[in-house]
C-alpha cells in the first residue's frame, strides 16, 4: 500500500511550495489508491504559531486535496502531531545511545560559537569537532542525571564512506559522509530535531515515499544513517526543485506573495492555483497549460519533474485565472464573487442588475477581488475621469460634435438596448461623417471614462437611454 505524507511545520501559513509538495503527493496517492497522511512537525517550540495547524488543513481542503489520516481525522498510526510523540522519540534515542550510534554532548553555546568562528576564519566549513564524542559513557550518564544541560548527537561513522540515494527525480545522488557532521538529534529542551523525528515517524507511519523540497537533499546522509542504525529500510525519496522569483533567487515573501491564503484572498480560484502550481517544475507530456484536478491526477509522474528550479511567473498565473474565470458558468461565478462583493459599496445593489454587470465583466476579470473596482463603472454615480488621454480626447471639438449628435439620436428613440445601439450610432455617423475611432472612442470614453472596457453595447443596454444621455452631457461639460 502506497502511503505518502505531507509534514509541514506550523509556522503560520501554507507556502505555495508546500502546496506543490502536497499536490504531487496526493496525485501519486490517487494514482495508486494509497493513503495520504498529514503530520504536523511541531518540534520547534520557538516557531509555533497559534491556529497554524487548522489554517494549513483548511488551505489543503480549499485546494481540493483529501487527507486520509491527520490530527483531526485520526488513524492507526497516530498521534499525528510530533509534540505528542515525545515518548516514542525518547525510546528510539535510548536505543541509539545504548548501541553507541549517538552520544550526549555538553558543549556550551559559547564553545560552539567560538569553534564556528574559528573554523570560518580559517576558511573551513563550520562543523562540530567531536569534542564529546568519546566521553566516558558512565560519566556522561552522571552528568545527565545531575541535570547538566546537554543535547544528543548522532555519530557519523569514523571511516568515511559514500552514501547513495536513488531519488525519483534526480536519479542516483551520492554524498560523502565526511561532508556531514554529528547532527544534534535531541535539543537541550528535550525535543527531537527534524532529522530524528522525520526518520522515526516516516518508518513508524509506514511511509513509502518521502516527497520534499530540494533544501532537504543535503540531509539525506544523516537520514540514511539513521535508517541503518535502526535496522530499517528507507522509503523512496523525491526531492522537488526550488520555486524561484523571476530573478532566479529562491521564492521569498520579500519579493511577493508566498502564502496560499494570500492568493485566495486576492481572488485566485483554487483550480487556477492548483493548475499553476502543478506546472512549477512538472511538465506534462502534452504541450498544454490548462488541466483540471482529475486530469492532473491522471497525468502526473515524478519522472517528468525537472531537477532545475521553476520560476513563479505572476503574469502566467493571471492569464490562467482569467481563463478559468471566463469558463465558469454565470451563477457559479456570482456565487464565488460573494465574499468579495460584500466588501464593496455595491453589495446592496439590486441582485439582477449586479448579475448583469458581472456577466458583462466576466470576460475581462483577472481576479475575483477586482470586482469592486470594476463594478464602479456601473454603479458609481460620480465617477471621475483620471486617464489624461480620455480627458483630452473628450475635450476635442470632434468629440463634442459626436456626443451632441449622440444625445440627439438618443432623444429620438423610445428605449436604448443592445439591439438598437448599432443603428443609433450609425445615425450619428451619417450625420457627423465621423467613423471608426473618431466615432467610437468619444462614445466609449464618455460612457465609461476609460480607454478600455467591456463591450459598449452591453454597457449601454444595462444603463438605458436616460443614463446614457446624462453621461454624454457630463462629458460635454468636461
Ligand atoms: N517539516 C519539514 C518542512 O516543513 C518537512 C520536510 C519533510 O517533508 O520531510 O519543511
Amino acid at each position: 500500500m502506497v502511503r505518502l505524507r505531507f509534514a509541514p511545520s506550523p509556522t503560520g501559513y501554507l507556502h505555495v511550495g508546500g502546496l506543490r509538495t502536497a499536490l504531487f503527493c496526493w496525485f501519486y496517492v490517487c494514482q495508486h489508491a494509497g493513503k495520504f497522511i498529514f503530520r504536523l512537525e511541531d518540534t520547534d517550540q520557538k516557531r509555533l504559531v497559534d491556529g497554524a495547524e487548522n489554517d494549513l488543513i483548511r488551505m489543503l481542503e480549499w485546494a481540493g486535496i483529501e487527507l486520509n489520516e491527520s490530527p483531526e481525522i485520526g488513524g492507526d498510526y497516530g498521534p499525528y502531531r510530533q509534540s505528542e510523540r515525545l515518548e516514542i522519540y525518547k525510546q528510539h534515542v535510548q536505543k541509539l545511545l545504548d548501541e553507541d550510534h549517538a552520544y550526549h554532548c555538553f558543549c556550551s553555546t559559547e564553545r560552539l560559537d567560538n569553534l564556528r568562528n574559528e573554523q570560518r576564519s580559517k576558511g573551513d566549513t563550520p562543523r562540530y569537532d567531536g569534542f564529546c564524542r568519546n566521553l566516558d559513557k558512565k560519566e556522561s550518564s552522571l552528568r545527565v542525571t545531575s541535570g547538566e544541560s546537554h543535547v544528543v548527537r548522532m555519530r557519523i561513522p569514523e571511516i568515511p564512506e559514500t552514501l547513495v540515494l536513488n531519488d525519483l527525480i534526480r536519479g542516483s545522488v551520492s554524498i560523502e559522509t565526511s561532508q556531514t557532521e554529528d547532527q544534534v538529534i535531541v535539543k537541550s529542551d528535550g525535543f527531537p530535531t527534524y532529522h530524528l523525528a522525520v526518520v522515526v515517524d516516516d518508518h513508524l507511519m509506514q511511509i513509502t515515499h518521502v516527497v520534499r523540497g530540494e533544501e532537504w537533499l543535503p540531509s539525506f546522509p544523516k537520514h540514511l544513517l539513521l535508517y541503518r542504525y535502526f535496522g530499517w529500510n528507507p522509503p523512496e525519496f523525491a526531492h522537488l526543485p526550488l520555486i524561484l522569483n523571476p530573478d532566479r533567487t529562491k521564492l521569498s515573501k520579500r519579493q511577493g506573495d508566498v502564502a496560499v491564503e494570500d492568493f485566495r484572498d486576492q481572488g485566485y480560484l483554487p483550480e487556477t492555483l492548483v493548475n499553476f502550481i502543478s506546472l512549477l517544475g512538472w511538465s506534462p507530456a502534452e504541450d498544454r497549460e490548462l488541466f483540471t484536478l482529475s486530469e492532473l491526477v491522471q497525468e502526473f509522474s515524478f519522472e517528468r519533474v525537472n531537477k532545475s528550479g521553476a520560476v513563479f511567473d505572476r503574469e502566467k498565473l493571471n492569464w490562467m485565472n482569467q481563463q478559468y474565470i471566463q469558463n465558469l458558468d454565470h451563477d457559479d461565478l456570482f456565487r464565488r464573487l460573494h465574499p468579495f462583493l460584500v466588501k464593496t459599496p455595491f453589495a446592496e445593489q439590486d441582485a439582477s442588475l449586479l448579475k448583469k454587470a458581472v456577466n458583462i465583466l466576466q470576460p475581462r476579470l483577472v481576479t475575483l477581488a477586482e470586482i469592486g473596482n470594476r463594478l464602479s463603472l456601473f454603479f458609481e454615480e460620480n465617477l471621475q475621469a483620471t486617464d489624461p488621454d480620455v480627458l483630452s480626447l473628450l475635450r476635442e471639438d470632434n468629440s463634442k460634435q459626436v456626443l451632441a449628435e449622440f444625445i440627439k439620436q438618443l432623444e429620438a428613440v423610445e428605449i436604448l438596448t443592445e439591439e438598437n445601439f448599432g443603428s443609433v450610432v450609425k445615425n450619428v455617423q451619417n450625420t457627423t461623417n465621423f467613423k471608426g475611432k473618431n466615432l467610437w472612442l468619444p462614445l466609449r470614453y464618455a460612457i465609461t471614462l476609460e480607454a478600455q472596457g467591456p463591450d459598449l453595447k452591453l454597457i449601454v443596454d444595462l444603463f438605458g437611454k436616460e443614463k446614457c444621455v446624462r453621461l454624454a452631457r457630463r462629458a460635454l461639460e468636461l
